[in-house]
């Protein structure tokens, strides 16, 4: 391809809406634009790097025994009130009416089409196990779409869906899509992490996410050096400590702490460090208050706290709720004396000499002893995981990083088949649910992902299985005949042989093509000057690498293939 015939519109500046480096390079490189809030069109280089990325998820999905379909994108109401997900849903749900005032839905996923396609179509043991995928759009009504393509409300899933006979079925499936993902991830040269994840609302048994890694990533993810365990914070557990021996504590005393709001204040005001502070945090579901106690320098897990109350709605009290219930405001709140459910953190039981509020406006009280000044409804894992913690498995030491998921692989068992009452003939002649797995993969999502891992000040660096051309031509001044010459004998000998080339055929100054080149990323750049011509060479340049070299004409063929299949 040529740039003068190339749609291909890059930006000077960064645009003023773009929060993350992927959204902005994707701007400025022409290969995205804005149609509504996360909602994007694809530009031509754009549209190419998705196209890759699909090719290898559907490659090794293929290669993993699963076959593609074409599942609709309008999908009627009556599907999701089978499921019961209609109302579930809620407004991450687009919702629209036909004509005649029916319901229906835009895919945010397709569990319920596909299980009501498998139900009437597969009636015996003998036609599973089942792999059935497509690569599409999905529609979801983020509350915040935001990060460009990290999380839009039309973005493109590969979303894959086992069938098998029973669990020990169910555990052969899982086991592929476990393996092609992490084929898929390492194809496109990513450096990434598999983790546990939580399988929390859905209700499977066992679910792993895959994360990119990357410093701006959403997702807090611990590891483990010496174990390999590793989890989404959401997901790690911590474990009880040891408690101590020590038998002689100070009593109990309340001491007077005007303007004393939040736990910094506390560290503040008494010279104690957060960690001697008794957070207490008052949670109301539909028919219960309670009072949630984590040490002052942890973060609460809302995930865990829910579990832990089988998946109750759960919100923070507002202040007029917890007067009303705790006679003083938030900032004054503590276990002590307090008539509510009390469910506290397991470090709260090795805590010694701590502080919390007393219940009183403006009062704190100090030389706090759990289990003797207050006694909990139970000590439960609480808080999220950091680094630093020990391992839960080995008790090793934990890492923190941050990812971005691409990619999640959950068991689903019978959920679904239950549900919508969708069976096979097992052996026996007997009338039995399928076992189901789900598998999703963020396509679109990716694209940003591998950006916001592989860039540098200048622009993108692409890994070469994604990137939109492998090479890219650059003469520096296209006017000069023989430069022009040799660049165009050169790119279409290097398409004669396969490879995947942009000729910069612009009237452009040099500045601007390789300020251009490497904000768009293309791996591989061959630049035509003159002065190299004399000696019958060019200048090829890796666009992760500062130097770059000088190879013969005769050369370039063989050193571009060799590069390419290196590094793809
Ligand atoms: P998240 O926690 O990020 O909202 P999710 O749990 O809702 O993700 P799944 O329903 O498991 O995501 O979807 C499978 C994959 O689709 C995710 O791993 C992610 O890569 C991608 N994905 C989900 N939501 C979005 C979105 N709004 N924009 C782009 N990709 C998305
Ligand atoms: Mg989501």
């Amino acid at each position: 391809m040529k740039i003068t015939q190339l749609l291909f519109p890059t930006l000077r500046e960064e645009p003023s809406d773009a929060e993350v480096i992927s959204h902005k390079l994707l701007m400025r490189a022409g290969m995205i634009r804005r149609t509504a809030g996360g909602i994007y069109t694809y530009l031509p280089l754009g549209l190419r790097v998705l196209k890759k990325i699909s090719q290898i998820v559907r490659e090794e999905m293929d290669r993993a025994g699963g076959q593609e379909v074409g599942l609709p994108t309008v999908q009627p109401r009556e599907l999701w009130d089978m499921s019961g997900r209609w109302q579930l849903y809620g407004d991450e749900m687009f919702r629209l009416k036909d004509r005649h005032q029916r319901d229906f839905c835009l895919g945010p996923t397709h569990e319920e089409v596909i299980t009501t396609l498998i139900d009437g179509d597969v009636h015996s043991y003998r036609d599973l196990p089942l792999l059935i995928y497509q690569i599409k759009d999905k529609f979801r009504d983020e509350i915040r779409p935001r990060y460009g393509l990290l999380r839009g409300r039309e973005f493109i899933m590969k979303d894959l869906y086992s069938f098998d006979v029973d669990s020990d079925g169910l555990e052969i499936s899982y086991r592929k899509m476990y393996e092609a993902y992490s084929k898929i991830f390492e194809r496109m040269g990513l450096t990434f992490r598999v983790v546990e994840a939580d399988t929390g609302a859905i209700g499977g048994n066992e679910s792993h996410e895959f994360m990119v890694l990357a410093g701006s990533g959403e997702s807090k993810i611990v590891f483990c050096d010496t174990c390999h365990y590793s989890a989404n914070v959401e997901k790690a557990e911590s474990l009880p400590q040891e408690k101590p021996s020590v038998l002689d504590f100070p009593s109990i005393e309340m001491i007077s702490t005007p303007d004393v709001r939040t736990v910094e204040d506390v560290v503040k005001s008494l010279g104690v460090s957060p960690s001697q502070v008794i957070k207490t945090l008052i949670y109301v579901t539909d028919d219960q208050g309670y009072a949630v106690l984590i040490r002052g320098d942890r973060e609460l897990n809302e995930l865990k706290l829910s579990n832990y109350l089988q998946g109750a709605e759960l919100a923070l009290a507002p202040e007029n709720v917890v007067k009303e219930l705790v006679g003083a405001s938030i900032g004054s709140v503590g276990p002590v004396g307090l008539n509510l459910k009390i469910l506290a953190d397991f470090e709260i039981q090795n805590m010694t000499e701590a502080v919390c509020g007393a219940n009183q406006e403006s009062q704190h009280l100090i030389h706090v002893l759990p289990g003797r000044d207050f006694v909990p409804h139970a000590y439960i894992d609480l808080r999220n995981v950091q680094g630093g913690d020990p391992c839960p498995h080995c008790k090793g030491l934990l890492n923190e990083i941050r990812g971005i998921e691409v990619g999640h692989i959950f068991k689903l068992g019978t959920k679904y088949s239950q549900a919508m009452d969708a069976w096979f003939l097992d052996e026996k002649g007997n009338k039995s649910h399928f076992v189901m797995g789900c598998y999703g993969i963020g396509v679109s999502r990716i694209m940003a992902a591998a950006i916001e891992q592989k860039h540098d000040q200048n622009g993108i660096v692409w890994p070469m299985a994604i990137a939109p051309f492998q090479v890219l031509i650059v003469p520096v001044n296209i006017k000069d005949e023989e430069q022009a010459r040799h660049a165009f004998a050169i790119y279409e000998s290097l398409i004669q042989n396969g490879v995947e080339v942009l000729l910069d055929d612009r009237e452009e100054r040099a500045g601007v093509k390789f300020k251009d080149a490497d904000l768009i990323g293309i791996p591989l750049r061959l630049t035509i000057g003159s002065r190299a011509l004399k000696e019958g060479k060019v200048e090829l340049k890796k666009r992760w690498e500062a130097e770059s070299e000088l190879v013969s004409l005769e050369e370039i063929a063989g050193q571009i293939s060799s590069l390419i299949s290196q590094y793809n």
